[in-house]
């Protein structure tokens, strides 16, 4: 059985404890963690105030840490593959996408390597003479980045990636079910050569340790991704150490389907947008909302699309559809889908758990247009069902879309070109995609609003959550002060 260990002040340790971790293509336990306790926690945020202030990390130049994090990038490159591997084990999300997702993870620290030595200050024209008054744009502190168990990567780096080019320091909690990716991903931080304490890297259970971490009084900011519920006790957490907050949530994201669009082309965009990650994506488009007037017609060749996808091993190149993560995460998505056919959403496909080892939940597609309360419909279920609602008029499409209180992600499918612009601008949401799906870059901001959590990861801005602003005065009169009871 492996063992993975934890990096805490640039050294790797067993850790006072382990637990196991499951595969979840088989339901066996195949390896044990190191799981962070409150002493750990503490000595790796006591590592990461020291290193902030070290010679070592803080007289670094802004270039020299965008050396490092390209170096970082270079790394993450060559051992793309071991991290795949990895992380299609602890996951089970399929290696097609693990592989080809991680290889673009580098492109996110070479970004955020980039932009290192271009965080400018300004200089202000004050309205006062005799003074010179600028902004600095320094390193907020201790950074606590909080990640989910997919993509943990990718979700990572959009918040190392920034964090480190802005010259903070952090301590990363990976998820609790599949850390592995991210306790070997320590070892390639140490070899790009970041000084002791600058990246701590630990896992453990969120009631214990996420929340250790994220009440520390020396954490200035914490960058979390995960789910909603969670979200809340981050930010009761946060009145602790009254830490900025940057949340990005789960979602429930409209698919919006006009009549005028080529079907092949659109049923195979969301084909992807549900089932790709086995539904386990926080943009999934989970609510197809689709054109009466070709309902029918769509509804056929996305079920006859649906039921050819591979269900496989995740390790095998040819498997569309995987496991799902958790053995409650299937539970819990079968219940909301039997609760939603008890409350009359139609069955089209799938719906029932796969027989035999391992987490399978089959692609489901389910009618609710009669039921648009129906659960499935208002929760996110983070697993391979799509629900659908169809609808009449352009109006009613905009009302089903913002009938949520998520707003992550959209798709628009039209040919219309003003009907694009108009859903653009009515659909509450951080992204829009028109006639395509689930793309991402470094260079584009990725979060939401509402439920979907606040602040945006990626992009030139992101980095600026990072940073905070020292406003700096500077007399310039040789004369001497004078009246001291007057305010200048
Ligand atoms: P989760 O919210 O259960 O856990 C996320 C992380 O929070 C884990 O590391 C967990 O240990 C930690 N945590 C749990 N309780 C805590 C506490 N009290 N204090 C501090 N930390 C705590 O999420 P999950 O089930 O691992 O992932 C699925 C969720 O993540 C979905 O809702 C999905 O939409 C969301 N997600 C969002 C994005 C995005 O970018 N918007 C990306 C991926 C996943």
């Amino acid at each position: 059985m492996q063992r993975f260990q934890q990096y805490i002040d640039g050294k790797f340790e067993d850790g006072n404890a382990s637990f196991p971790s499951v595969d979840p293509a088989t339901g066996e336990v195949w390896a044990q963690m190191p799981e962070a306790g409150a002493e750990d926690v503490n000595r790796a945020v006591a590592s990461a105030k020291r290193a902030f202030v070290s010679a070592e990390w803080s007289a670094l130049t802004a270039t020299q840490r965008g050396k490092l994090l390209y170096k970082l990038a270079d790394l993450v490159q060559q051992y793309a593959q071991d991290l795949a591997v990895l992380e299609t084990r602890d996951t089970g999300k399929i290696i097609r996408e693990t592989s080809a997702q991680i290889a673009y993870v580098a492109e996110y620290y070479r970004y955020y390597a980039g932009i290192a030595d271009k965080i400018e200050g300004t200089h202000l024209p004050i309205d006062k003479p005799d003074m010179e008054v600028w902004l600095r744009r320094e390193p907020l502190g201790v950074i606590a980045a909080v990640v989910p168990w997919n993509s943990q990567l990718f979700l990572s780096a959009v918040k190392l990636g920034p964090a480190l080019a802005a010259g903070c320091t952090v301590v990363l909690k990976a998820s609790e079910d599949a850390p592995s990716p991210m306790l070997k991903f320590a070892e390639l931080v140490h070899e790009a050569g970041f000084p002791a304490g600058v990246v701590n890297i630990i896992t453990g259970f969120g009631q214990t340790c996420g929340q250790v971490l994220t009440q520390h009084p020396d954490i200035a900011h914490i960058a979390f991704t995960g789910g909603p519920e969670t979200a809340k006790h981050i930010v009761r957490n946060s009145a602790e150490n009254l830490a900025s907050t940057s949340l990005e949530l789960g979602g429930k994201s409209p698919f919006i389907v006009f009549d005028d669009v080529d079907i092949e082309s659109a049923v195979n965009a969301q084909i992807s947008g549900i089932f790709a990650a086995t539904g386990q994506s926080c943009v999934a488009g989970s609510r197809l909302i689709i054109a009466r007037g070709i309902k029918d017609r769509f509804l056929a060749r996305l079920k006859e699309k649906a039921e050819q996808i591979n269900i496989g091993s995740p390790d095998d190149m040819a498997t569309e559809v995987g496991p799902l993560c958790t053995l409650a995460q299937r539970e819990r998505i079968n219940q909301i889908v039997q609760d939603s056919i008890d409350k009359g959403a139609k069955l089209l496909t799938g719906g029932s758990n796969i027989e035999g080892n391992g987490f399978y939940y089959p692609p489901t597609i389910l009618d609710c247009s009669d039921v648009q309360d129906a659960p499935s419909v208002t929760n996110e279920l983070f697993g391979p069902v799509l629900s659908v609602i169809c609808f009449d008029t352009e109006e009613e499409a905009i009302a089903l879309a913002n009938n949520t209180q998520f707003g992550l992600a959209c798709g628009v499918f039209t040919q219309n070109l003003s009907r694009a612009h108009r859903m653009i601008k009515a659909i509450r949401s951080g992204i829009v995609w028109v006639n395509t799906y689930r793309v991402v870059s470094p260079i584009a901001p990725f979060g939401g609003h509402g439920l979907s959590g606040h602040g945006r990861e990626g992009g030139l801005d992101a980095v600026l959550d990072y940073t905070a602003v020292k406003a700096v005065w500077m007399r310039t009169s040789d004369d001497p002060i004078p009246d001291p009871f007057v305010m200048r």
